[in-house]
Formats: structure tokens, C-alpha cells, sequence
């Protein structure tokens, strides 16, 4: 398989209308990015999907929204006031800002400096010369933490006291809802809570366009189980995980299983694996499963005094439920099924772009084409009755060749042609983007057609 440069595929996004840069009229805003019509209609489709698989679908688990800001005594909790934050320095000759775990990792790769503290990470920077690698000084400052929840204020007054905080992850709003969600929908253990939302995490080094962004999308999941079971279902949902990401049409050879070593762990995870994809750049994180005890449930109970113990009806017995956690960035999938979709096909005289999203992401399931203008008005007519059902375009300037190269490298599955024999016979020649292959389909089936592929 051709690997394509990750340059390329992003001007492809760009140009065909599925993100462009934010703000873009005022030159953009670093790090920013908005979803047009195309990409807007994959993420909603990704979110639906992973909606009805792991809330709907699934009898164990439900479905909820907390709020984006919340009380700061959530994140004192959850450690994030404390710990959530990034060893910097600046360069005093160039003036900029690096972070430096990482400048550690590039120099040794087999280096884990996430583990280091401090004086141990400035230690080994003065002592293999590290250099900034902007200007090759090595007149940095001292390391500073900074954290990095993106701060604002509620009310009217901007003083400390009323500092909040723009949400780093999801998961909080279902550890804090737990015992309201068990108690009014009588949830007996195992059970899970998931939700979508957007979070924020004022990130010093973001890149690869949506790959990590400041503002971003999680699909989480706080799978609430007995201790001692906690293992078996860390193992169901790695492969929940790992099932969902080949149905959105991921290839198992660019997919894998990276398990956490033991130095890489949070202090209260057992055990954590990442999903990764082979991206243009190479393999990088998708989806991390982490086993991660009673850790969070504990912290709530001791900080808000409220008991998250619950009773085994079984045994009598009390105790704090363990969690499994799921946790996804849409964009990040996203990206993922982007990449693995482009592809630019040699053909015999000529050359296409197309991306071959599986129909149940595709953006739009299909185009509508009339032969001729003429045909416009009968081709609108079954345009606008398939939108009832499915997300459709409607295209009739230029010749059909090029009409249909434009739905190739938007992934649209079929492109549905509208012909002068369409009236006698009530037909419509269907062509297929992957194999151009081309059938006959009654009108009153199109509906059921395109269903069978979904
Ligand atoms: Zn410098």
C-alpha cells in the first residue's frame, strides 16, 4: 500500500471542504481548526456509531452530558489542580518555550521522562548538553510547571476566588454523577456511563492538525465493575475498542495494541493499553483502555464526603466500584479513517483521487446526477426524497466524468445517474466508487439499496 505524505492528505481536507483553518479570513488562529459540510457530517457519523455501540446498543451502560465548567473542587479532586501540568523552560537566548521531557525524549528515545522529577530531568539536560533546538544554546531557565487547564472566571469579578476551569477531560462528569445515576436508574454493577463532549487542555506543543488540539471531542466511557473482575473487563473492552475501529474501515495491519511498562503507568492504573494507527508519521495514539482502580471514585469520596460505596446484594457486602475507561478524541479517529480513506488511483488514461470511506462514515452516501439539465427537475425530486433517510449531494455542472471525480474524493459510495430512459423504465444507473462498476436500479429500491451497504 502506498504511504501518502501526511502534507498531502491535509491539502486534500482542506481544498475538498472537510476542515479548514479557524479564523481563517483574519489569518487563523494557532491551532484552531472548523469542520465544513463534509467533515462535520463524518464526525457526527463516528459520534453516532460509537453512541449506539457502546451506550445503546449495550445493556450495561447508559448515556450522559455534564457541564463543560465545574466546581474547581472536582479537579482538586482528580488531581489535575496539582498535577495536570507540563515540565518548561525557556530559552533565554532565543526566547522560546520547550518542554523538557520531551526535549529528553528526542535525544534518547528509550528514555521514559514523563517518570522524572524535576531536579532528575534538569540534571540530565545540563549533563548530555541538550541544546534548544531552535538556536543550539544551552542557556535555558529553570524548569516551571505549568498547568494546563485553561482558566476562566464566572460572574462579573476577574479575582482568584472565582477562577474555573474550561473541563480537561470528560470523564469527571460521570465520576461525580455516579451515585445519582446508579440510585434513579436502580443501575445494579457491572455498569458504564458514557458521554461525548469537548475538552480542553492548553497543550504547549499541539500539531498535526487535528491529531492533538487544544480544543478537542472525547468519547468516554466509565465502566463501573466488582474488584477482581476489573481484569476481564479490561480485556472485553480492548477488544470492543480495537472491533469498532475496523468496523469505521481501519485495516488490522495499520492498527496495534501498545501496553503500557510498568514506569509508564499512572500510580493508581493496573494496567493501560493504547490502540495505535499508523499514521503518515507514524504509529501514534488513538484510544488508551485503562484499568484505573478505585482511584477516582476514592478521591470524590474523600474530598466531597459524599460515601461512592455500594452494597453487593449478593454478599452484603460494601465497597468502591473499579473502572474501566475507554477514552477516545474523536478528531484523532477521525484523522485516522481520513488517512487510511486517501488514496490517488493511476487509471488508464488519467489519474483519481478518491477516498474510500466505508459507507456506514461516508460523508454523503450519494450524489445525485442528472445526464442532462433537462432532467433536472425528476433528478431533484428523488435528491430530495433521499435526503429524508440519508445525507445526499445533487450535482449537475460539468460532464458526468468530471461529476463523478468530484464525489471519488469526497468518498461519496454512489453516484446515482439520472438518465432519458430513467422515465419509461423508473430506473437509475447506480455506480459504484470503489470498482466504477455501474447497475440498474429501480427508483422505488434506491432507498433499500443504499441501506444494504450501511
Ligand atoms: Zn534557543
Amino acid at each position: 500500500m502506498t504511504q501518502f505524505k501526511f502534507d498531502e492528505i491535509t491539502a486534500h481536507l482542506k481544498q475538498s471542504g472537510f476542515i479548514f483553518q479557524g479564523s481563517e479570513i483574519y489569518g487563523g488562529l494557532a491551532n484552531t481548526w472548523d469542520f465544513g459540510p463534509l467533515g462535520i457530517n463524518l464526525k457526527n457519523n463516528i459520534k453516532n456509531l460509537w453512541w449506539k455501540e457502546f451506550i445503546q446498543k449495550d445493556p450495561n451502560n447508559v448515556g450522559m452530558q455534564s457541564a463543560i465548567l465545574m466546581n474547581p473542587l472536582v479537579w482538586k479532586a482528580s488531581g489535575h489542580l496539582d498535577t495536570f501540568s507540563d515540565p518548561l523552560m525557556d530559552c533565554r537566548n532565543c526566547k522560546t518555550r520547550h518542554r523538557a521531557d520531551k526535549l529528553i525524549e528526542e535525544f534518547d528515545p528509550s528514555i521514559n521522562a514523563g517518570a522524572m522529577d524535576t531536579k532528575a530531568l534538569q540534571e540530565y539536560i545540563s549533563e548530555h548538553k541538550i541544546s534548544c533546538p531552535n538556536c543550539g544554546s544551552h542557556n535555558f531557565t529553570d524548569i516551571r510547571y505549568f498547568n494546563l487547564m485553561f482558566k476562566t472566571f464566572q460572574g462579573v469579578t476577574e479575582d482568584s476566588s472565582n477562577t474555573i476551569y474550561l473541563r480537561p477531560e470528560t470523564a469527571q462528569g460521570m465520576f461525580v454523577n455516579f451515585k445519582n445515576i446508579q440510585r434513579a436508574y436502580r443501575k445494579k454493577i457491572p455498569f458504564g456511563i458514557g458521554q461525548i463532549g469537548k475538552a480542553f487542555r492548553n497543550e504547549i506543543t499541539p500539531g498535526n492538525m487535528i491529531f492533538r488540539t487544544r480544543e478537542f471531542e472525547q468519547m468516554e466511557l466509565q465502566f463501573f465493575c466488582k474488584p477482581g473482575t476489573d481484569l476481564e473487563w479490561y480485556e472485553i473492552y480492548k477488544e470492543k475498542c480495537m472491533n469498532f475501529m475496523l468496523n469505521l474501515g481501519i485495516k488490522q495491519e495499520n492498527l496495534r495494541f501498545r501496553d503500557h511498562d510498568p514506569d509508564e503507568l499512572s500510580h493508581y492504573s493496573v494496567a493501560t493499553v493504547d490502540i495505535e494507527y499508523k499514521f503518515p508519521w507514524g504509529w501514534d495514539e488513538i484510544w488508551g483502555i485503562a484499568d484505573r482502580t478505585d482511584f477516582d471514585l476514592t478521591a470524590h469520596q474523600t474530598h466531597s464526603k459524599v460515601s461512592m460505596e455500594i452494597l453487593d446484594p449478593e454478599t452484603n457486602e460494601k465497597y468502591i466500584p473499579y473502572v474501566i475507561e475507554p477514552s477516545v478524541g474523536v478528531e484523532r479517529l477521525m484523522l485516522a479513517v481520513m488517512c487510511e480513506a486517501y488514496d490517488v488511483e493511476q487509471l488508464e488514461n488519467d489519474s483519481r483521487t478518491v477516498m474510500h470511506f466505508k459507507a456506514n462514515v461516508a460523508s454523503t452516501k450519494a450524489t445525485i446526477l442528472p445526464l442532462s439539465k433537462k432532467l433536472g427537475d425528476q433528478a431533484f425530486s428523488i435528491y430530495t426524497d433521499l435526503l429524508e433517510e440519508f445525507e445526499c449531494d445533487y450535482d449537475e455542472s460539468g460532464s458526468i466524468g468530471k461529476r463523478y471525480r468530484r464525489a471519488d474524493a469526497v468518498g461519496t459510495p454512489y453516484c446515482i445517474t439520472v438518465d432519458f430512459d430513467t422515465e419509461s423504465d423508473q430506473s437509475v444507473t447506480v455506480r459504484h466508487r470503489d470498482t466504477m462498476q455501474q447497475e440498474r436500479v429501480k427508483i422505488e429500491d434506491i432507498h433499500s439499496f443504499i441501506k444494504s451497504y450501511l
